[in-house]
């Protein structure tokens, strides 16, 4: 009679493919979320890195004991919000501070990652993130694709998009990997020097040429 029982567990049905990865970056104000979003328009899915660590820093109580003990009570309201504000100061000019920010941030929002990635079934999958490059991610994604601007493009558009002066926009540029080094790094690369046409119109040539 126990054979009757004896059939193996039923697995978890595998995926038929894992869907491959490409790591979507660029530097402040190149365009790298306006083609996030051209690309879902494109039937895509897209991974918006800072957006989900945005959440996960609300929602998980584990990470927010851990921010309070690294940056103090004040990173976060009254209300139990993370202040963004308050921890860019505090981090923005101390290296240490921010690498220990990191190293509780990143590994949460890496595994919130892989649970998307489980959900998936297109068989091409995007991950907007902003530093790519200066993680290493890139070695986890099938290919990345860089959009880059001329730094004075870069700039206007998110003086204009956020209320910033030239030298606040500037201080942030200076602290990223030069577009320079990005580029010999980058798979693919979009040009956004013009206009949102030509954006969409290189960002559609490239998703669909890449195999
Ligand atoms: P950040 O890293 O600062 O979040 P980002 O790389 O995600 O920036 P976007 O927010 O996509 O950049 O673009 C910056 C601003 O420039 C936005 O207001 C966007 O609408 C505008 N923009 C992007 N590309 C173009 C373009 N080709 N023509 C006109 N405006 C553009």
């Amino acid at each position: 009679m126990e054979e009757l029982h004896s059939e193996t567990p039923k697995a978890e049905p595998e995926p038929l493919s894992t869907p491959k990865i490409i790591g979507l970056t660029g530097g402040i104000g190149s365009g790298k979320s306006t083609v996030a979003k051209f690309i879902e328009e494109f039937g895509f899915p897209v991974y918006y890195s800072d957006d989900r660590a945005k959440t996960i820093v609300n929602d998980d109580e584990d990470l927010k004991i851990r921010i309070k003990a690294l940056l103090g009570e004040k990173a976060y309201s009254t209300d139990g919000i993370y202040d963004r504000k308050f921890v860019a100061q505090k981090v923005f000019n101390n290296k240490d501070l921010l690498q220990q920010l990191n190293e509780i941030i990143h590994p949460a929002v890496r595994i919130d990652f892989e649970n998307w990635v489980k959900k998936q079934t297109k068989y091409l999958i995007f991950k907007e993130t902003a530093l790519l490059f200066e993680l290493k991610l890139n070695r986890q994604c099938y290919k990345s694709l860089l959009v880059t601007a001329e730094d004075n493009i870069r700039a206007k558009r998110v003086m204009d998009r956020d209320g910033k002066t030239y030298r606040e926009v500037e201080a942030v540029m200076e602290k990223q990997m030069p577009e320079k080094d990005k580029i010999k790094l980058a798979d693919y690369i979009i040009y956004n020097n013009t206009n949102l046409e030509d954006l969409k119109e290189q960002t559609e040539k490239i998703i669909f040429d890449i195999e």
